[in-house]
């Protein structure tokens, strides 16, 4: 199976998919108010760092391989756990935002 690009893999549709609706709702407000970095991004590959307010800072990366599209972020060990910062980072990659 071909790598696919980040940006294909999260569209707005995968993302309501991905996360709940809370958490997409926290996302977009840390996109008003609080600042995504974007360190290190290519197409299969994206880091962001997420700071909102004065919560500590967390680091969110996004991953395409041969398996498909796979996420993580530093403010939970959960697996498969798409939170508020891994929303806010997606939301703000996509096209025109
Ligand atoms: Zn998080």
């Amino acid at each position: 199976m071909a790598t696919i690009p980040i940006l294909d893999l999260l569209t707005e549709k995968d993302v309501e998919k991905l996360a709940s609706r809370s958490h997409l709702r926290f996302g977009k407000q840390i996109i008003k108010n609080g600042t995504i970095t974007i360190t290190n991004s290519n197409m299969f590959r994206r880091i962001a760092v997420v700071k909102y307010k004065n919560n500590p800072l967390q680091t969110v990366e996004f991953l395409s391989d041969n398996k498909g599209l796979h996420y993580k972020c530093s403010c939970t060990n959960k697996k498969h756990f798409f939170c508020e910062h891994c929303a806010a980072v997606a939301l703000s990659l996509m096209p025109g935002k």
